[in-house]
């Protein structure tokens, strides 16, 4: 590994918010050095979907994720028993992406746009001159933590005080069948959602998300008799019974992850700032980690450029309200089976709500649209 001896801007983490920091800082003309502890592409337990605002995000970076294998899709449903509701996106689209491909690409344009990366390098603390990895120094003028979830950079600068924490699990696998829905896909159980989301010609993943770290992907399937028997594929061509299980299409590996909501007091402390998971989430289900990293990695860049980190944590803050609004209706929707079940018998008699409460969710409409939408849905729910 070859360490320069000084850059401009050093990013730690070389995940999605790492490379979109360094891209975006890249564009304002910085030095910048991305170094990660892995090697490409590097994996995670993610749900693959990008919705169209995230999509939108990431082309104000300079990145076309349409143009990279994946899979559209127009809308999003949710199911529950036997009860559907769905709606299609106002304007856009989604897209689902295997994480490997994503990282490459992203990997890709970042070296394209002159960014160096390091992989395979650890790096080990961070002083008021730069970053050490061992006993080598890389003198850096603003330090980026971009190290995920666990951030040790979070720990290293005295930011780990938190506004608000909580945690869920996150299990995720890979099915070959075919899609069979142009929605990404939300199925309500007990304690726990199935997120469904088509990435290839013939690839769905399917994410588990709960409150129980020991339930994983196969414990929670006989909740969902309706992917089960998706999962297990068509009958066979002679038109016998197939005999295929969830399992024979299942890649081996499941991949889990903690799906933490997380909100902290500060994102920045001196000349170092945090990103993407390092800097707070919100719980998976929003399916908008993506798309806030891509965000905040513009707002950083403006900030680095003004020499002022305090922009970039007002702009942060603004970025975050929205999906951490409509994570904590989801998880109200997670904890109260019984509201949950009226909910979605309000909005499958009024599905037009149900769009209206998706263009919510992507920022499509405005303030007082939205509390008009919440009041209907409230009123709706009452009375159903
Ligand atoms: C179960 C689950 C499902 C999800 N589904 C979706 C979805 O469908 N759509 C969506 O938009 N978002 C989704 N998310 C959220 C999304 O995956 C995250 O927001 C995103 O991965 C965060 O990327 P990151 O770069 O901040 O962190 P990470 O991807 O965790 O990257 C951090 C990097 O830092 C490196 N690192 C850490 N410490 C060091 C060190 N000391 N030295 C060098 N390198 C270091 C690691 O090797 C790692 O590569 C999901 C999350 C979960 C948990």
């Amino acid at each position: 590994m070859l360490l320069p001896r000084s850059t401009d801007i050093f990013v730690i983490g070389g995940g999605p918010a790492g490379l979109a920091a360094a891209i975006a800082a890249r564009r304002r003309g910085f030095d910048v050095t991305v170094a990660d502890a892995a090697v490409p592409p590097i994996d995670k337990a993610c749900g693959e979907g990008i919705m169209p605002d995230g999509v939108e995000a990431a082309r104000s970076l300079g990145l076309r994720l349409e143009t990279v294998e994946g899979r559209r899709f127009g809308g999003i449903r949710f199911c529950e028993g036997g009860a559907t509701v769905e709606a299609g996106f106002p304007s856009g689209f989604g897209l689902g992406l295997r994480r490997t491909t994503l990282h490459q690409m992203m990997v890709d344009r970042a070296a394209e746009a002159g960014v160096r990366l390091l992989w395979g390098a650890h790096i080990t603390g961070i002083g008021k001159e730069g970053v050490f990895a061992g006993d080598r120094l890389v003198r850096a003028r603003w330090i980026v933590g971009a190290d995920g979830g666990q951030s040790p950079v979070r720990r290293w600068a005295g930011l780990d005080a938190c506004v608000r924490e909580s945690r869920r699990f996150g299990f995720r696998r890979h099915y070959a069948v075919e899609r069979w829905s142009d929605f990404m896909e939300v199925h309500w159980g007990d304690g726990c959602q199935l997120y469904i989301t088509p990435i290839g010609p013939r690839e769905i993943c399917v994410v588990l998300i709960g409150r129980n770290p020991h339930m994983r992907l196969d414990d929670a399937l006989p909740q969902f008799p309706d992917v089960v028997r998706r999962l297990a594929g068509p009958p066979n061509r002679a038109g016998l019974l197939d005999r295929a299980t969830p399992a024979d299409r299942a890649t081996p590996a499941e991949r889990g992850c903690v799906s933490a909501s997380r909100r902290l007091q500060s994102v920045y402390r001196g000349n170092v700032a945090l990103l993407g998971d390092a800097s707070g989430s919100v719980d998976a289900i929003t399916g908008e980690g993506l798309c806030l990293l891509f965000q905040q990695s513009v707002a950083l860049a403006e900030a680095l450029e003004a020499g002022d980190l305090a922009r970039y944590q007002t702009a942060h803050r603004r970025i975050g309200r929205r999906p951490e609004f409509m994570a904590d209706l989801m998880l109200l929707l997670d904890s109260r089976s019984r509201l949950r079940r009226r909910a979605l018998r309000a909005l499958a008699s009024h599905p037009a709500l149900f769009g209206r409460m998706l263009a919510m969710h992507l920022g499509e409409i405005s303030p007082k649209d939205f509390l008009t939408n919440s009041l209907a849905l409230g009123w709706h729910i009452l009375t159903i």
